[in-house]
């Protein structure tokens, strides 16, 4: 794949948009440097999981509740904006519900 083609498989940013482009997995999937701080900025500002949890208070744990959705919503924009570029070029909810583990009906009710 040429460099001029790829793009942020999270934000949607070609790699002439942004300063860094890493390549993940078998080479399909790529995030940028802006998605990569974003990330970084999660991972240090919420709990890591139950293990963690025990460990902080619980005004600690509340303030981490907003992130926590942010995170959520933002994966979900993410996710949606996929799902439009694909419907947009003409693949059936069948093939995305597929993909997805999910009917096409789900898919479409979910997504459309
Ligand atoms: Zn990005």
């Amino acid at each position: 794949m040429k460099r001029s083609s790829l793009s942020c498989s999270f934000c949607g940013r070609a790699a002439s948009e942004v300063s860094r482009l890493i390549a993940g997995g078998d080479g399909t999937v790529h995030i940028c440097d802006a998605c990569v701080a974003t990330c970084t900025g999660v991972l240090e500002a919420t709990p890591a999981g139950p293990a963690d949890w025990a460990a902080r208070s619980e005004d600690e744990l509340l303030a981490a509740l907003r992130l926590s959705e942010q995170t959520v919503e933002a994966t979900r924009a993410v996710l949606q904006a996929q799902i439009d570029h694909l419907r947009g070029r003409g693949l059936s909810w069948e093939k995305i519900g597929g993909a997805l583990g999910i009917s096409r009906q789900a898919a479409w009710e979910r997504f459309s």
